[in-house]
């Protein structure tokens, strides 16, 4: 397949490269070049007036969240479960993102069943479980029980482990039921009914047996924490990504870059569970925290940009709530300039993700996942907030998946 007459966009150097013909072969890009007078060929796809983005990466979704009650979920059959996913999986498409990271819930046998070509879907990076201690963030068990159901069958985005002996057993089961990351939970968290949202969660034992499991196996730890307090220990104990960091200041944020860190800030989520968190099942409790973390988090990202640290793109969307995703870029928009919050959703999220010069980047020998615009998303791209008018193509493993 080939793509005539587009403008390539080049994130990383903020350029743009007028009239090229971008060539795929199977599911990779064989060659970017000037494009000639030849007349297109049946197949060829039209790109005059259009942008060619690298495709979007979101560093932070739940594919297999039915509703904001995590604890409800747990009683919804698998295969349900799994039909909910699919459907998300193909909306997350229509909307450009090409790759994204589950940040517990999902396993490696949905990314396999969508590397298959099953179904259409973005390329699946998995954690399995997130881990949590006895009344932590990913602790989803009703206040009053104990009983835990953790067999890996049931839905769930989370997982009890606590002490250092269980912690190196759960990440070597996470690693050997496909894991490409293994998730922490190290402060509370918003959806959680038992934990203080300031309370940090793991010791700095338990952190550091799961990050020498994971460096062993050649993956990493992600870990979620709001404070700064949280964020600076989990950097320091060599978790490589921080999840959420609402309420860090400027100190933390220069931590970043020296540990070969990200960030991933989650600012839609706040937003959207504060409009809809409600409606949609989210418990009072949870609501009462939201409001606790939701103004940090532009303040935060501000912070990162300034000392620039690595960031990547995350929403953290549950159940219906997740059709707002492209609405972070938006929010990022009012932050940082408009290539910047491009980067972090295309090469900082390929770095992120192992995936440096195959996903994230328009060149030979990238993999073939290309959104085609109808503005230059590097001055413009809080239009990629609503992809039904912006986002004219998707194509996604080599092929076409939206054509609008
Ligand atoms: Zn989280
Ligand atoms: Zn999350």
């Amino acid at each position: 397949m080939n793509i005539r007459h587009v403008t390539v966009v080049d994130p990383e150097h903020e350029q743009l490269l007028g009239d090229r013909r971008i060539t795929l072969d199977g599911d990779r890009i064989t060659a970017v070049a000037a494009d000639t007078t030849e007349p297109l060929r049946a197949g060829d796809l039209d790109g005059t007036g259009l942008y060619a983005v690298p495709g979007l990466i979101d560093c932070h979704v739940h594919v297999t969240s039915v509703t904001a009650d995590e604890w409800g979920d747990t009683a919804l059959p698998p295969s349900y479960v799994t039909a909910h996913a699919l459907r998300e999986l193909r909306r997350m498409l229509d909307c450009g993102f090409t790759a994204v990271r589950d940040a517990g819930g999902a396993d490696a046998g949905l990314a396999e069943a969508l590397d298959e070509g099953i179904a259409p879907g973005p390329r699946l990076h998995v954690c399995g479980r997130a881990l949590s201690q006895t009344g932590g963030h990913g602790d989803l068990r009703p206040r009053g029980r104990l009983h835990a159901d953790d067999h890996p069958a049931v839905p769930g985005i989370g997982r009890v482990v606590d002490g250092t002996d269980a912690m190196r057993i759960a990440v070597r089961e996470q690693v050997r039921a496909g894991a490409s990351f293994i998730k922490l939970m190290l402060s509370g968290g918003i959806s959680s009914p038992t934990d203080r949202i300031d309370g940090a969660q793991y010791s700095d034992d338990e952190i550091r047996v799961a990050v020498e499991e994971a460096e062993r196996a050649g993956i990493y730890c992600a870990g979620h924490a709001y404070t700064p307090e949280a964020v600076a220990r989990a950097l320091r104990l060599g978790v490589r990504t921080i999840e959420h960091g609402n309420l860090l200041g400027p100190a933390e944020a220069a931590l970043f870059a020296g540990h070969g860190a990200y960030y991933v800030p989650t600012l839609v989520t706040y937003t959207v569970l504060a409009e809809e968190g409600p409606r949609f099942g989210l418990p009072p409790q949870s609501v009462a925290k939201v409001a606790a973390v939701a103004d940090g988090g532009l303040a935060a990202l501000g912070h990162a940009h300034r000392a620039g640290a690595p960031i990547a793109f995350g929403t953290d969307l549950l159940g219906q709530m997740r059709g707002h995703q492209p609405r972070e870029f938006a929010l990022r928009a009012r932050v940082q300039p408009g290539w910047a919050v491009l980067r972090s959703a295309t090469t900082t999220g390929a770095r992120l993700l192992g995936a440096a010069g195959t996903l994230g980047v328009i060149a030979p020998g990238a993999l073939g996942d290309i959104v085609l615009t109808r503005h230059d998303p590097g001055t413009h791209v809080e239009l990629l907030a609503d992809p039904e008018a912006e986002i004219a193509v998707v194509v996604s493993r080599g092929r076409l998946a939206v054509s609008r």
